[in-house]
């Protein structure tokens, strides 16, 4: 089966009671023992649901890999393939890696005796330069947020792997219609399926992807043993959405690619960050690694901080809230979302000046997108 047929068709039999169509929530937190010679495939909600398993499957196979675990969040499945390290190990985190997996390593992994340190994914040199006797591990993303820069995943890997190191990958922002991280030497893929996978902003969930058994096994007893599992109704949902992630990244990058050129053309926006457009810095290596180029993108106002956040606060068909991956299209302001932790000074060295907006292009009619910013711009300067 192709890519788009998996989505609808991998772990998705008819219900063989009454033969429908969509696979029926089992809302039910036990399930009953025929006796006690037979364990059955399906015993407490929290170790495993047949909706949970259905999910899993079609997630394992768009990622082509063997094994997943879903999660109860993105953060879940995060932190769950940090269950691979122990005391006294280290690990190596990508300097713009999602902010939430940068609070996990500067402010809890070393509680637990897990020291961290950082490497910049677009230079794998650095990973050398950062390798301890102890480090067991690395994690990254690309494309990143908010300036969508993409990095090579197979150098990374390279040298990785030259100093034995376990790779996770955090896949959400491009989705595996964009690119299969396993498919480059990738150990573990990430997602949070809050986003592209679920794609209807209407469910929290998270996913870890591999073909190492023994990786798969420490995740999933993890999940069972400090109870992060996904509910019943919640991977129902995540099912109900995956099945269009196909067309759904179709219009999502289409329209993204027509946001960011209407944007680069406009008197009142300096800079696009957006891998589609043939001036970004690593419009090459995007071309090569991803399908498409993705939804994501960030723009900068040319104008004022206030100038900036009244953009930001005048769209009418953008809604203004974080997140992103959902059909709907979304405006954020880094400085107060996704990057509100960090101080003023830390944003600007990393990229993020507070005239940047990020947007989650959704699958709109582009039009209604482009004159939406057009107006939201034409507000603010006037
Ligand atoms: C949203 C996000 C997460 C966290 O996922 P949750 O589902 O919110 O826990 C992790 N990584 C990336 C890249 C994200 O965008």
């Amino acid at each position: 089966m192709r890519f788009a047929t998996k989505a609808l068709r991998v772990g998705q039999e008819l219900d063989p009671q009454y033969r429908a169509v969509i696979p029926p929530l089992y809302q039910s937190a036990t399930f009953g023992w025929e006796d006690l010679d037979h364990i059955p495939k399906f015993d407490y909600t929290r170790c495993g649901n047949p909706n949970r398993n259905t999910l899993e499957e079609v997630i394992a196979a768009l990622e082509n890999g063997k094994h997943c675990v879903a999660f109860a969040s993105g953060m879940a499945a995060i932190v769950a393939s940090f269950s691979l390290l122990q005391a006294g190990d280290h690990m190596l985190i990508a300097s713009d890696i999602y902010g939430g997996t940068f609070r996990i390593g500067e402010k809890f992994l070393p509680r637990q005796g897990i020291q961290v340190g950082e490497f910049d994914a677009h230079h794998p040199e650095t990973i050398t330069a950062a390798v301890q006797p102890n480090t067991k591990l690395l994690i990254f993303e690309t494309p990143t947020n908010p300036n969508l820069r993409v990095s090579d995943i197979s150098a990374v890997v390279k040298v990785a792997k030259q100093h034995g190191l376990i790779v996770i990958f955090d896949n959400t922002f491009a989705s595996p219609v964009l690119q299969n991280p396993l498919d480059l030497g990738v150990d573990i893929v990430v997602h949070s399926t809050t986003k592209y996978i679920s794609g209807h902003s209407d469910v929290i969930g998270g996913a870890v992807i591999t073909n190492n058994d023994e990786y798969y096994t420490t995740v999933y007893e993890w999940n069972k043993a400090v109870g992060a599992a996904p509910s019943p109704f919640d991977c129902w949902l995540s099912l109900r959405g995956v099945k269009t992630i196909s067309c759904r990244m179709d219009v999502h990058c289409k329209n993204a690619q027509a946001v960011a050129e209407f944007l680069e053309s406009h008197p009142r926006v300096s800079k696009v960050h957006y891998p589609g457009l043939p001036n970004h810095p690593d419009h090459a290596v995007a071309k090569r690694q991803m399908k498409a180029f993705g939804g994501m993108l960030a723009y900068e106002v040319d104008g004022t901080v206030a100038q900036a956040r009244k953009a930001c606060e005048s769209t009418q068909v953008l809604l203004l809230a974080e997140s992103l991956g959902g059909v709907e299209s979304l405006i954020a302001y880094p400085p107060l979302m996704s990057h509100a932790t960090m101080t003023e000074e830390q944003r600007v060295a990393k990229g993020i000046p507070p005239t940047l907006l990020r947007l989650s292009i959704g699958i709109e009619d582009a039009q209604d997108l482009i004159e939406d910013l057009d107006n939201s711009l034409k507000i603010a300067f006037a």
